[in-house]
């Protein structure tokens, strides 16, 4: 039997139907018969950061269990960015969809193409926030603080929680 982790992915998107692409990428990664939708964060609103002409986002975090590898997890999230259109014109660019895994299980992944955890998962509010509405107290693997301490010590002016958007229902 192949081994269940339980992963943390980051869900973005600024162009489109922002809510509507995030709902649906949640719907297509779950009907993946190796990936399981457990909990998804509430939603936060952040101006763009790094290229700052483009707007805003929409952020949220998903809890899934996955029999895939790291790896394989990637290339799934990347495929599904494709089928939402997005496409790669610059680094922190505007996007339709980004998929990012912030965590894998306790593993750290240090390849060409995949860092885990995100190697800026500590220094973003907008990863920080969405991630403590589900596992605040747990341990930053190679940090090793909370992600509620370390989200204290972050600028999230630019981070507003919007009420009255759900992404996911917990069946
Ligand atoms: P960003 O999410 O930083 O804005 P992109 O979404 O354009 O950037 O991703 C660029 C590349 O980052 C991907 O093709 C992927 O290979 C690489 N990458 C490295 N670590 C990760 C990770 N933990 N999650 C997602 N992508 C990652
Ligand atoms: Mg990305």
């Amino acid at each position: 039997m192949s081994n269940i982790i339980k992963a943390y992915l980051g869900i973005g998107a600024n162009l489109g139907d922002r809510a509507e692409t995030l709902r649906q990428a949640l719907v297509m990664l779950n009907d993946h018969d190796q990936i399981d939708v457990l909990a998804v964060s509430g939603v936060y609103e952040t101006g763009p950061v790094g290229v700052l002409d483009q707007p805003d986002f929409l952020n949220a975090t998903a809890e899934i269990e996955t029999s895939l590898d790291g790896k394989a997890l990637l290339d799934v999230l990347l495929e599904t960015e494709l089928h939402f259109g997005r496409k790669r014109i610059k680094k922190w660019g505007p996007r339709v969809l980004d998929l990012d895994i912030l965590l894998y299980g306790l593993v750290l992944i240090d390849e060409p193409g995949l860092n885990v955890p995100h190697p800026y998962l500590h220094l973003r509010g907008f990863v920080l926030h969405p991630l403590c509405d589900l596992i605040p107290d747990a341990i930053h693997p190679t940090l090793e603080r909370s992600f509620r301490s370390l989200l204290d010590e972050v600028d999230d002016g630019a981070v507003h929680r919007v009420d009255n958007l759900m992404l996911w229902h917990t069946h």
